[in-house]
């Protein structure tokens, strides 16, 4: 069988039954589209990464970029691949169209992308940073920096990078400790960033990596970081000329592998010119712009490779032929193809919960960004705003976690054939893992959501939330969905809100660390809670469609199956990870480095 990627069934009823993004065609800023520009957008994405990317995924795994006389070479296929990619704009396809893009929703940018995403993340790994870059520099660079770099960057002449980590600096981007000294018009740059992707190739013309770095005299810790546009080749009199950026080493990673992730060494001859974007030692918060678009853009690649793991796996358990049912163990019967064993199917339908759920939480967040920027009025933009920035961690990480357990999951439905390199689910198992490690590791993402996001505003993004789920029960009982899965949401969502509210009233009481502790159990608790909550939206469009008649029975079926998976048994979860966090049971807490 063929592996589609994504079904496409499922993207358009997610997008369209499920969230309704129809409406956003109600919007001054979307008015020049329509469903059949959005559903062209996606599908010629699909076709591409169907017929020309998917194909080429174990020989873009076994071709990894080279470092040869300090340039990077990428593989030959990705010559082919990048123009195509180029041509289909996906690199500005949400940008409006005075800045050259398609003025498309994110939604649907996003849903484009989850197929190109599934057939490969290395390769989307070129748009998707050099459109966050840009848009860095769209929104707060200086009129001469626009005027220079977006175009070629939306064009993908120029190729676009974040550039953050330093070694003693990952997590704690607090410590970045690259230079950067006032010279006239722009700063001379120095110190080195590891693991930068798309950080050196010979694919795009040129190379423009946004850099964090300290201006000599700025204070310490994260106030005194800002951002600069640091090209690998600086517009001189006469064209692009060298700009004392150099490949200091290559990342031998064990996915990902088109994609090089380098070493850059900035200023090493005393010449790297950076120039600022936005205010002096405002660059954690403008680059905050991107990591929360990467953000995302990591959720979408959590769910676009589960997703390919699944149909992988799905196809297998339809054709493989093994042992026979529990009931009928006559060895003259032909044996069975392995779907008809209750636990694969159990292993199945776990994997479409995650991936599923995930692209409809992926989804959603996505419109809650489309909305926080064009929605009619201010207070629908501020209430889609909370809603994006709380969700964001937990769109980040649940398709990283879940989207590997799903993988995993995959690989073990192929028995032994998975775990060799004949089969494509361990290169899936390789490439997934990367997701809960880079754009903030998934511990981050809990802090974060525990820390900042559920506190924000007074309460204000979960009074938003509490809302949204008070909507979505509504809907589901007006659709007939079992009250039972109804209360289980509502017991859950009141569970997590009191907990909630126990848990700031601690930190507000100065005990830190007793708030804090459990912030990856809350992550588990509040994430599982929330794909209970896309579920039951799920669950509603599926009854609100067979109310109508439609003939995709199967498919509606399925939807019914996995909601009540979710909601009867990973729901169930969350009460005992409440008591964990409510009771501070205090293994990790007292647990000493020592007694290890
Ligand atoms: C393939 C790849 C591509 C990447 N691409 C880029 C890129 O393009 N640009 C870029 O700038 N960076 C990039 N990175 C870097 C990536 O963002 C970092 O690896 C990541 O932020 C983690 O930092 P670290 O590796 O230094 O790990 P550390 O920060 O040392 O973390 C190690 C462990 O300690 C935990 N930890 C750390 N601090 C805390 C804390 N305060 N509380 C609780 N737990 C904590 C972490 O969760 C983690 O489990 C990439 C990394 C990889 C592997």
């Amino acid at each position: 069988m063929t592996n589609p990627l994504l079904d496409d069934r499922d993207v358009a009823f997610t997008l369209y039954g499920v969230l309704g993004a129809e409406s956003l065609l109600g919007l001054p800023h979307f008015e020049e589209h329509s469903r059949e520009t959005f559903d062209a957008f996606v599908s010629v994405a699909a076709r591409f990464a169907r017929e020309a990317v998917f194909p080429a995924t174990r020989a873009l795994d076994e071709d990894p970029p080279r470092l040869v006389d300090g340039r990077v070479l990428v593989s030959p296929r990705l010559h082919t691949l990048w123009p195509k990619l180029r041509e289909m704009g996906v690199i500005a396809a949400a940008r409006p169209f005075e800045v050259g893009g398609q003025q498309l929703p994110l939604a649907i940018s996003t849903a484009a992308s989850l197929y190109l995403m599934a057939a490969n993340p290395a390769l989307f790994g070129f748009p998707g940073l050099t459109a966050g870059a840009a848009h860095l520099i769209e929104e707060f660079g200086s009129e001469a920096l626009k005027a220079l770099y977006l175009e070629p960057m939306h064009e993908g002449r120029f190729t676009g990078t974040m550039a953050l980590t330093e070694p003693h600096a990952g997590s704690s981007l607090a410590d970045v400790s690259t230079r950067a000294r006032p010279a006239g018009d722009h700063y001379l740059i120095s110190g080195s960033k590891i693991f930068i992707s798309g950080g050196d190739q010979d694919l795009s013309e040129n190379i423009v990596h946004m850099v964090l770095a300290r201006i000599e005299g700025a204070p310490s810790g994260i106030r005194g970081v800002s951002l600069f546009l640091v090209p690998r080749l600086r517009f001189g009199v006469s064209g692009l000329e060298p700009n004392d950026v150099g490949v200091s080493g290559l990342i031998h990673k064990i996915g990902w592998k088109a994609l090089p992730s380098v070493v850059l060494s900035l200023g090493e001859g005393g010449d790297c010119r950076g120039w600022l974007v936005g205010a002096p030692h405002q660059g954690i918060s403008c680059m905050f712009q991107m990591m929360n678009e990467a953000r995302i853009m990591v959720g979408a690649n959590g769910v676009a490779t589960a997703s390919v793991a699944y149909h992988e796996s799905l196809g297998y358990a339809r054709e493989r032929p093994q042992g026979r049912l529990a009931t009928s163990k006559d060895p003259q019967l032909p044996q069975v193809p392995i779907i008809e064993h209750a636990d694969v199917r159990r292993m199945l339908l776990r994997q479409k919960a995650i991936v599923e759920g995930g692209m409809s939480l992926l989804l959603q967040t996505a419109l809650y960004a489309d909305r926080a920027s064009h929605a009619a009025t201010e207070g629908e933009r501020q209430h889609a705003q909370v809603l994006l920035d709380l969700l964001t961690p937990v769109t980040k990480s649940f398709p990283a976690e879940k989207g590997f357990e799903s993988t995993v999951l995959a690989l073990q439905i192929h028995g032994g054939y998975g775990y060799t390199s004949e089969y494509l689910p361990e290169i899936f198992f390789r490439e997934q893992k990367l997701n809960s490690i880079h754009e903030g590791t998934t511990g981050i993402q809990g802090l974060d959501l525990l820390g900042r996001k559920v506190v924000a505003h007074n309460g204000a993004a979960m009074r938003a939330f509490a809302e949204e789920i008070a909507r979505t029960c509504e809907r589901a009982a007006a659709a007939g969905v079992a009250a039972s899965w109804i209360g289980a949401l509502t017991g859950a969502a009141v569970e997590v809100s009191e907990l909630t509210k126990e848990l700031a009233q601690r930190g507000r009481s100065g005990d830190v660390e007793g708030m804090l502790c459990h912030s990856a159990d809350y992550l588990e608790l509040f994430s599982t809670t929330v794909i209970a909550w896309q579920w039951l939206l799920q669950a509603a469009a599926a009854r609100e469609a067979m109310a109508s008649g439609s003939s995709e029975r199967d498919f509606l079926e399925g939807k019914l199956a996995a909601a009540q998976y979710w909601l009867r048994t990973e729901l169930p979860r969350v009460p005992a990870l409440v008591t964990l966090c409510r009771e501070n049971e205090d293994s990790y807490l007292t647990m000493r480095p020592s007694w290890f």
